[in-house]
């Protein structure tokens, strides 16, 4: 039986090391501030916004929103962002996503200063991260590397196979790994005999937004699991990309899906918070 990877706890330790280092910024006069842009009202964009102004609140970050209306126009949207950026108040900006379809959403990404993109989407901060000379971590991949860690999973040498290849996790994972020294394979829907590429990993990393895909025949005995997949399943319940009831007899280590990855990448948005208030 594989041990369970909690992503709660494993948030929540973050967070104690963020508040405490909130603090320390306050006291040395430096106020983090995250600024939160929401366009239109999409009920889930709504509960993750919520979540992120939240979570700065428990930890002493100062959070702003701006709640703009569906009809927003790219150019509205982006001299709210210049005004932001030139705004020292704030240290951090991030548009929640998605956008409504009329609205450029690579400008918009493009025009939150590189120095405040706590998200960590800018093309500036990509390519550091592909450099390997990155300030900001990416978000959701980060915190699957910060559970790594703390599961006490040795990284270097291992083989990462990741399924997916999103600009969110899927390439920025590869590159993450990649810095840690793993062997990484990249897999995606053109891939052929997935299931043989799979099961040689050490570590599976599965976003590819399909509920239940990740089957036990795929994985090799001891695996590590880490699921990012958030669907619904056919009764509605949320449910990741792995067949955890599936996995879990073989592999050594799986996150749950809710409160495996899912918790880990607001602590991470936490943590580039922080990092742009002491770095910029
Ligand atoms: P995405 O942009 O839709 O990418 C899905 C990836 O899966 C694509 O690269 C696609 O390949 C690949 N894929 C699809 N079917 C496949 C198959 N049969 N075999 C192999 N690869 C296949 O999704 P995403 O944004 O990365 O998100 C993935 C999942 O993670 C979603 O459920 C999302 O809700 C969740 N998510 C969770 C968090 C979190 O905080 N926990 C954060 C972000 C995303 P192609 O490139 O060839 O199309």
């Amino acid at each position: 039986m594989a041990k369970i990877i909690d992503g709660k706890q494993i948030r929540d330790s973050v967070l104690d090391r963020l508040r405490e280092q909130v603090s320390a910024l306050k006291a040395g006069g430096k106020n983090p501030c995250l600024c939160v842009i929401i366009v239109g009202d999409d009920a889930a964009s709504r509960v993750y916004v919520n979540n992120k102004k939240k979570a700065c609140e428990s930890i002493g970050i100062e959070s702003k929103e701006y709640a703009l209306p569906e009809s927003t126009t790219t150019e509205e949207l982006l001299d709210l962002i210049d005004k932001l950026n030139a705004d020292s108040s704030i240290t951090g900006i991030l548009c929640q996503m998605p956008v409504p379809a009329h609205i450029d959403s690579k400008a918009v990404l493009e025009r939150i200063s590189p120095y405040k993109d706590v998200d960590c989407f800018h093309p500036f901060n990509v390519g550091k991260l592909s450099q390997g000379d990155n300030v900001f971590l990416p978000c959701t991949p980060a915190g699957m590397v910060e559970m790594l860690d703390y599961m006490g999973v040795e990284i270097t040498g291992k083989h990462c196979v990741i399924i997916g290849r999103s600009d969110i996790v899927g390439k920025p994972m590869a590159m993450l790994m990649l810095q840690r020294d793993a062997t990484v394979t990249v897999c995606h829907s053109k891939t052929k005999n997935l299931a043989d590429i799979t099961r040689t990993a050490d570590i599976v990393v599965v976003a590819v937004k399909k509920p239940y895909f990740l089957k036990s025949d795929m994985i090799k005995e001891g695996a590590v699991v880490l699921d990012v997949g958030i669907n619904r399943n056919a009764e509605g319940k949320i449910c990741g990309d792995v067949d955890f009831e599936d996995c879990k007899e073989k592999a050594s280590m799986i996150t749950p899906v809710p409160g495996g990855v899912g918790p880990m990448t607001i602590a991470m948005l936490m943590n580039n918070t922080v990092i742009a208030a002491k770095t910029f």
